[in-house]
């Protein structure tokens, strides 16, 4: 791999130096993601893949934000019938990132986000941020890029463009499919993508993308998933995956440049003296 700009880890040390004193200061990503089954279809990496494909094309286009390497294992036990995942367990998984982001702002650093790319990830992604902020007093957040997890940066398109319908976007499904279809298209077998929509829809619970669920609820994936999908793998086409690729960049690094922007105010005693 040639020496990338925005790779926090291809830096040297007296430039990492430059970096910190730069105004305005990068912003750092530091991503998390999974290795676990994505049906019959696609490869384990496909979380990672994703994560991947969407932070190297900002960090392309980027004013000089880094990027550290994706931590690749997370959550995951709930997928360990399915062979090949690996599972890393909450506490773990929150101490690794917590002082992940916490080295890097020992070093200087004010602005760092969190960027998950697997969903059980992402409640740990937000008391690892929340942690960093109480130890540190930097400017640390946790986003999810992942559409299927959080469509907060595409729910437009995904509403308006997805073909599969009630319970097409949730997991190995049309988005993560067509993302696939893409970025990797030589690990996605289209001839064994289909649909299965094994969640339950229950008036206040509801797993489905984007109505919301007043209940969280994760149930072990073999319970529910015949082969590890839960959506329409065979609705996605390569054709949405590069559209929904291309606006998560476009607004990702719209995102980024806006958390920059926030500021570290003071923080006020308001104990009495004595
Ligand atoms: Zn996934």
């Amino acid at each position: 791999m040639p020496k990338h700009a925005w790779r926090y880890d291809h830096l040297t040390w007296p430039e990492m130096n430059a970096a910190i004193a730069r105004a305005p200061q990068p912003v750092v990503l530091a991503p998390i993601g999974a290795v676990e089954d994505h049906g019959p279809h696609m490869s384990l990496s496909t979380d990672n893949d994703i994560l991947e494909g969407i932070l190297a094309e900002c960090g392309r286009r980027s004013d000089g934000d880094l990027l550290l390497p994706v931590i690749p294992f997370g959550l995951d036990e709930h997928h360990m019938d399915f062979p090949g995942t690996i599972a890393i367990d909450i506490q773990t998984t929150l101490a690794y990132l917590s002082q992940t982001v916490i080295s890097v702002a020992r070093h200087g650093f004010t602005h760092i986000l969190i960027v998950n790319g697997h969903g059980s990830n992402a409640a740990i992604c937000e008391l690892a941020a929340r942690e960093c902020v109480l130890k540190t007093g930097v400017i640390c957040g946790a986003t999810t890029v992942n559409a299927a997890v959080n469509p907060a940066l595409v729910a437009d398109v995904l509403d308006a463009e997805r073909k599969g319908g009630w319970g097409s976007v949730g997991h190995a499904c049309e988005y993560e499919t067509a993302m696939m279809l893409h970025l990797h298209p030589e690990r996605v077998e289209m001839d064994k993508a289909y649909r299965d929509v094994g969640q339950l829809k229950l008036k206040y619970f509801n797993w489905d993308y984007p109505e919301p669920s007043a209940i969280a609820w994760q149930d072990w994936w073999s319970r529910f998933s015949k082969e590890g999908i839960c959506g329409d793998a065979a609705a996605a086409t390569r054709e949405f995956g590069e559209r929904v690729f291309e606006l998560t960049v476009e607004r990702f690094l719209e995102m980024v440049r806006e958390f920059r922007t926030i500021p570290i105010r003071p923080r006020v005693d308001h104990h009495q003296v004595s």
